[in-house]
This record gives structure tokens, C-alpha cells and sequence, in this order.
């Protein structure tokens, strides 16, 4: 049985490097009911991100703007630049049933948590170890090394929120990575407050219970 339900607002959370961009696209890949909440950001667009895709690349102006309108659902200031989730869209699938993956940092949330808890699950990523972290951002040689740097460093604060988080797991392996977060995210849709049409469901099975007598 596919009940009606509300979505599941799946937030991801790691220090950069740690994998979570790689399992938030896997697992986005493999479940069509899943979205990618697309945030606003202040900072350059790498060489392989798609504007309006990886995020919407806008300038500090049009930043505050929405802003200051109340257009995000949060924002923060990370590795100095801004970022944030756009209101209205998740609002909109979230009540369509539609499950959204928030690829945001523990600033984001915890301001979250301050008024969309009950449609929550958090997962926050450890690396194995930092050795392999620095080796990721490495490999993605995307950025320069002062970058990298900023990104360890940050590292260090990112770390010390992961008692915040709902799960925690190390990502050694990206499939059972992959594999643990949908394991997650299956149990969450089965929450009965988020299964809108349930009490129905019970009143009429109920009701072919009467209805044998
Ligand atoms: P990157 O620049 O590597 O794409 O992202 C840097 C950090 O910003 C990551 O930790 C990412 O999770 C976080 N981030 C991306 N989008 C948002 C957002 O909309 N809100 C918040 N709070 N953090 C975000």
C-alpha cells in the first residue's frame, strides 16, 4: 500500500570533502520521489556546475534581498560566502509528497530545526579519517590549495556539531553509504504523522470489519 504522505525534508551534513555530495547524487539518481533542494549562493560557480542545477549563482545584492524579503527558509556564511534555501518551492513539494535532500551546513540546520522539525531526518557524514579528507578535496582540484586550506580548517568546526544530527555515519564506502541513507530516508516515509490518509485507511478497513457482521 502507497499511503498519501506528507515529504521527508532529508538534510545531509559533513565537512566538505567528506562524501556528501557524492551520496546526496547517487541517492537522487536511484529514487525518482527524491528532490534536490537548489540553494542561492554567493560564491563563483566551479567549472562543472550548472547554473540553476548545483545552485543558483547570484551576487551578494540579490542575495540580501531575499533575504531581508523572508524568501529563505535559512541561511549562513560559510568559507565566506553566502548561502541559503529558497522558501517556496520546498513548501510546495513538500505538501505534493515530494522528498527533498538539503545539501546544507549545521548553521542551516539548526535554524531548520527551529520551525520545520517535524518534517525532518538529519544525517550527518564523518570521513574515515583526515588524511582521506584532505585526499578528497585534493582530488577534486577544483580549488587552490588556500582553499583547501579554509575547508580543513572549517572542517574542524563542522565536527563539533555532528551531536546535532539524527544519524551519524562514516562514509567508507560510497554504496553502503548510498545504501545506509536510503535505509534512513525508507524509514522516515513510514512515520505515521507524515501518512496523511492513514486514519481513513484504518476507518475503512474497519468499516469491512463491521460490514462482515
Ligand atoms: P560548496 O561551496 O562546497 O558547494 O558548499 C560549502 C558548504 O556550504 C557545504 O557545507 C554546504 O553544505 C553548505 N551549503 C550549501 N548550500 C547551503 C545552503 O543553502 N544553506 C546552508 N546553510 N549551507 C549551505
Amino acid at each position: 500500500m502507497d499511503f498519501a504522505r506528507r515529504g521527508v525534508m532529508l538534510v545531509i551534513a559533513s565537512p566538505s570533502g567528506a562524501g556528501k555530495s557524492s551520496i546526496s547524487r547517487a541517492l537522487f539518481a536511484q529514487d525518482p520521489n527524491i528532490e534536490l533542494s537548489v540553494s542561492v549562493t554567493t560564491r563563483q560557480r566551479r567549472t562543472d556546475e550548472v547554473d540553476g542545477t548545483h545552485y543558483h549563482f547570484i551576487d551578494v545584492p540579490e542575495f540580501e534581498a531575499m533575504r531581508d524579503k523572508g524568501d529563505l527558509l535559512e541561511w549562513a556564511e560559510v568559507h565566506g560566502n553566502y548561502y541559503g534555501t529558497p522558501r517556496k518551492r520546498v513548501e510546495e513539494r513538500l505538501a505534493a509528497g515530494k522528498d527533498i535532500l538539503f545539501d546544507i551546513d549545521y548553521q542551516g540546520t539548526l535554524q531548520l530545526y527551529d520551525n520545520s522539525r517535524p518534517d525532518m531526518v538529519t544525517v550527518f557524514i564523518l570521513p574515515p579519517s583526515i588524511a582521506e579528507l584532505r585526499a578528497r578535496l585534493e582530488r577534486r582540484a577544483q580549488d587552490s590549495k588556500e582553499t583547501i586550506d579554509k575547508r580543513l580548517r572549517n572542517a574542524l568546526i563542522e565536527l563539533g556539531h555532528h551531536r546535532e544530527y539524527d544519524f551519524v555515519l562514516v562514509n567508507e564506502d560510497l554504496e553502503q553509504s548510498v545504501q545506509m541513507v536510503g535505509s534512513i530516508l525508507a524509514s522516515a516515509r513510514l512515520t505515521r504523522t507524515r501518512q496523511t490518509k492513514l486514519d481513513e485507511f484504518v476507518e475503512d478497513l474497519k468499516a469491512q470489519i463491521a460490514a462482515l457482521e
